[in-house]
């Protein structure tokens, strides 16, 4: 079966790129966005922030006329910007949550256009057990990723009589940049808090993606599955 064209969001590094990875192995051609620092060059890329919707635009665009329409879509760009909020500034809570939430929303959008067309879909949003359980120093993040949830499973129900399936990953805490940015004492006493005492790695994220984006997981639609060590068991 010839492979899907597949768009990762945030394909440069970290939890994206091993699902670039993931997914050019399992036979899918994959493009990866990202901002300033392209992946390896083996890797297909198209330069896009998902905070401009004329950069969006353009980045499907690119990517319809060297490849066509999108299948596949793991929509896992995303950042953080912590602190509590009686402080936050107004720039930090709108940055997450124009990043987190309306940018992949708007990327989402985007790519219903092609997979409405060739009735078939899969599309992976990359939540975060934030999202589910809530998390001290997050309260920007965490009501993104959890209207993530809102997002991704009212938009199964729209699209499920077009065999276009929508699944939420909720990663609990990765080894990436985002995470070693953290001071090594919380780190640890993250770890110690999880039941398979570790951080996870993007790989057993992408993992899970890979499944999910598979023609085998054409009965999967509007599920939240957690790759957290146990964390939250499954909340
Ligand atoms: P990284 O910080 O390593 O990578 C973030 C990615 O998002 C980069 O590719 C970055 O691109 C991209 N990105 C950020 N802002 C934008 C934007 N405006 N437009 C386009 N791309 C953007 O993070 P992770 O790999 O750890 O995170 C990937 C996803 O997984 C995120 O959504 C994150 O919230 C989620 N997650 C991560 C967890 C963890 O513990 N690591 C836990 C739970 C969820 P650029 O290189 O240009 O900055």
């Amino acid at each position: 079966m010839p492979g899907r064209t597949t768009l990762v969001s945030g394909g440069n590094r970290g939890i994206g790129l091993a699902t670039v990875r993931a997914l050019s192995e399992a036979g899918e051609t994959v493009v990866a966005t990202y901002r300033d620092a392209p992946p390896p060059p083996e890797i297909h890329a198209v330069r896009c922030d998902i905070t401009d919707p004329a950069q969006v635009e353009q980045a499907f665009k690119q990517v319809e006329e060297e490849s066509g329409p999108v299948e596949v879509l793991v929509a896992n760009a995303g950042i953080t910007r912590d602190g509590l909020l009686l402080g936050m500034s107004d720039e930090d809570l709108g940055a997450v949550v124009e990043t987190n939430l309306l940018g992949t929303a708007r990327v989402v959008r985007r790519a219903l256009r092609g997979m409405i067309r060739r009735r078939h879909g899969r599309i992976v949003l990359i939540s975060s057990a934030s999202g589910l359980s809530g998390s001290a120093g997050q309260t920007n993040y965490a009501a993104a990723k959890a209207g993530l949830i809102g997002l991704g499973r009212s938009l199964a129900r729209e699209m499920g009589g077009r065999d276009i399936t929508v699944n939420i990953v909720a990663p609990g805490w990765i080894e990436t940049d985002m995470t070693a940015a953290l001071p090594e004492e919380l780190r640890r006493e993250a770890a110690g808090q999880v039941p398979l005492r570790r951080f996870g790695r993007p790989e057993e994220v992408a993992a899970l993606t890979r499944f999910l984006t598979s023609r085998e997981s054409g009965y999967i639609t509007g599920a939240v599955i957690p790759v957290d060590g146990g964390l939250g068991m499954g909340h």
